[in-house]
C-alpha cells in the first residue's frame, strides 16, 4: 500500500478536531446573532397608561380601547389611524401608547 493512502486513512489531528468544533461554535454563535438582529421588539400583553390623564383615559375607556382586539380581522396594526412604533404604537384619535393587537369602536380598515 502506498504511504499517501495509508496517511489519509488515519484518524485526524487533534488540531483538526479543534478547528471543527471552533468551526461550528463560530457558526452557531453567529446564526444566533443574525436571528437576534433580526427579531423584533414583541410589544407587552398590555401598553403602558402611567403618563395619561384623566381625561384621556376616560377618552380611551369612552371609545372602548382594549390591548387585544376581539376581532383578528380589526386590531390597531390594521386600522387607518394607527402609528406603528415598537414596543407600542400610537393613534392618531386616541392618545397614548397603542397596542397593535388593540381595538377601540372607531377602527377604520387600511
Ligand atoms: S382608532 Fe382605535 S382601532 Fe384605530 S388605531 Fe386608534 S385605538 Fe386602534
Amino acid at each position: 500500500m502506498p504511504l499517501m493512502q495509508s496517511i489519509s486513512l488515519m484518524p485526524p489531528a487533534p488540531s483538526d478536531f479543534t478547528s471543527r468544533r471552533r468551526l461550528l461554535l463560530y457558526s452557531a454563535s453567529t446564526l444566533a446573532l443574525i436571528a437576534g438582529v433580526g427579531c423584533k421588539k414583541s410589544p407587552p400583553a398590555v401598553c403602558p397608561t402611567s403618563s395619561l390623564t384623566a381625561d384621556d383615559l376616560q377618552v380611551r375607556t369612552t371609545l372602548g380601547y382594549v390591548d387585544a382586539s376581539p376581532d383578528a380581522a380589526k386590531t390597531c396594526a390594521k386600522c387607518q389611524q394607527y402609528v406603528p412604533a415598537e414596543p407600542c404604537g400610537s393613534c392618531k384619535v386616541v392618545k397614548g401608547a397603542i397596542h397593535p393587537q388593540g381595538y377601540c369602536r372607531v377602527f377604520v380598515a387600511l
